[in-house]
């Protein structure tokens, strides 16, 4: 795993290649490599035992140049300023990719969410945002769940807010459970953007997806809906895996026998119908779409060589090392980056926003069609980037990313 020093050196590494293949000014360069605002909250909380127990908490608001702040709240025992800031900056790229008007920024409390009740979780996350309720708002930062907060957190924080402030502001979120003003669509939403930038991918590769292999690592929210998407395309989902293992079938799965098989068993593996693997074999198998949909850190320098799909398409956040990365350019294998191919969330997120603040409605199918019109031109943009300056898609997007920002940044000039 790589530590938050390395992940943030990183991230600012890939910045400052694409500043460099831009030809960047040395004034705009220098406004971008630093967030505009990092804060760091005390959280005294009462615990179940009456005891009071002091958390950190941490907002990093990078970019406001293309809009306001977005970016989801993590609740991890690990969470560092240093991780939170590297994340911040991820998003300000992200909404770029896409080209949603949002800035990025990204927080975090360091707590152990897992071994809290949900009394004391609705605790810290309302003090939370008591100590950052006038730097979040609707025109001013919109956060949302990230790893291990979820649709009830967003109410929490809502509620909190709107008390805060005398006045109901569902906007100040988004990932709201649907009763409080969440999206239609946004459970599925990763995995609808990954199965649209799929289906583009086999058009640009001129691999028609009708009975195309595809092998999913992790059988959750993102892996199972990409999976399901695609096999209603006419795929072939041939393996799939959870944190116990995987399976493969020589034909093909059904996805949807496979997911009522894990509902059963709690996991995917001793399906009658396939044979178990390992995670290992499943990411080494023949195919020709390759979804890592679960952890980080998956493809690396170990077996990068040994991957045979003809594309990789990044649901999961950083599965691919650097190092990998480079091997598959090498090797003409086609990575569709995670800030582009997991990107269906925020920009679901940001549909959200908008029906919040216009008192709309969208249905399901309204938000696929706007989704899928998106993520269509986004891969577009970074094909046609990586083309241009002959680089990866990873680079290509960074490149169509920082140049967006860029120009908001040099057109807002420097006031006061
Ligand atoms: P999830 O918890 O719903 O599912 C994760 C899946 O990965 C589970 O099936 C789990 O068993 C499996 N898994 C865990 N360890 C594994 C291992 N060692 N090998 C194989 N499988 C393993 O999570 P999710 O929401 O689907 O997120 C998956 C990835 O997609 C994460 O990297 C997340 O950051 C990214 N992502 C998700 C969303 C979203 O909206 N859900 C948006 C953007 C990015």
């Amino acid at each position: 795993m790589m530590s938050n020093t390395s992940f943030l050196s990183y991230v600012m590494r890939q910045f400052e290649e694409a500043t460099q293949t831009l030809g960047l000014s040395q004034d705009i360069c220098d406004v971008l490599r630093r967030p505009e605002r990092s804060v760091t909250v005390s959280l005294p909380c009462r615990m179940d035992d009456g005891k009071l127990k002091v958390f950190t908490g941490y907002r990093v608001q990078y970019s406001s140049a293309r809009g306001p702040y977005k970016g989801g709240i993590r609740y991890h025992p690990d969470v560092t300023l240093e991780e939170v800031t590297a994340l911040a900056m991820l998003m300000t790229w992200k909404c770029a990719i896409m080209d949603i008007p949002f800035g990025g920024a990204k927080g975090g409390i360091r707590c152990d969410p897992k071994s809290m009740s949900q009394a004391e979780l609705e605790r810290l996350t309302r003090k939370y945002t008591m100590a950052i309720a006038n730097i979040i708002g609707p025109y001013l930062d919109i956060p949302a769940p990230d790893v291990y907060t979820d649709a009830q957190t967003m109410a929490w924080i809502m509620d909190a807010y709107s008390k805060i402030k005398g006045a109901p502001t569902p906007a100040v979120v988004t990932g709201k459970p649907v009763a409080l003003g969440g999206s239609e669509g946004r459970f599925e939403a990763t995995g609808m953007g990954v199965a649209v930038v799929t289906r583009e991918v086999s058009k640009y590769l001129k691999r028609p997806l009708k009975d195309a292999k595809v092998v999913v690592q992790g059988f959750g929210n993102a892996g199972y809906i990409s999976a399901k998407l695609l096999q209603e395309m006419g795929c072939r989902i041939i393996a799939v895996s959870d944190s116990k293992g995987g399976i493969h079938s020589h034909d093909q799965l059904d996805v949807e026998k496979v997911l009522e098989h894990k509902r059963r068993t709690g996991s995917v593996i001793n399906y009658e119908k396939a044979e178990n693997i390992t995670n290992e074999e499943l990411l080494e198998s023949e195919c020709d779409f390759l979804i890592p949909a679960a952890l980080e850190n998956q493809i690396t320098a170990k077996n990068a060589d040994r991957i045979k799909a003809l594309a990789v398409i990044e649901a999961a956040n950083g599965p691919t090392t650097p190092e990998a990365d480079r091997v598959l350019f090498d090797r003409g294998i086609l990575v569709v980056p995670d800030t582009l191919a997991s990107a269906g969330g925020v920009t679901v997120s940001y549909f959200e926003w908008v029906q919040n603040l216009t008192r709309m409605k969208w249905s399901l199918e309204e938000v696929k069609r706007n989704l899928e019109m998106r993520m269509v031109k986004s891969f577009e943009d970074v094909i046609n980037s990586a083309k241009e300056y002959n680089v990866s898609a990873r680079q290509a997007a960074m490149i169509v990313a920082v140049k967006r920002v860029a120009e908001a940044v040099k057109a807002l000039g420097s006031w006061p």
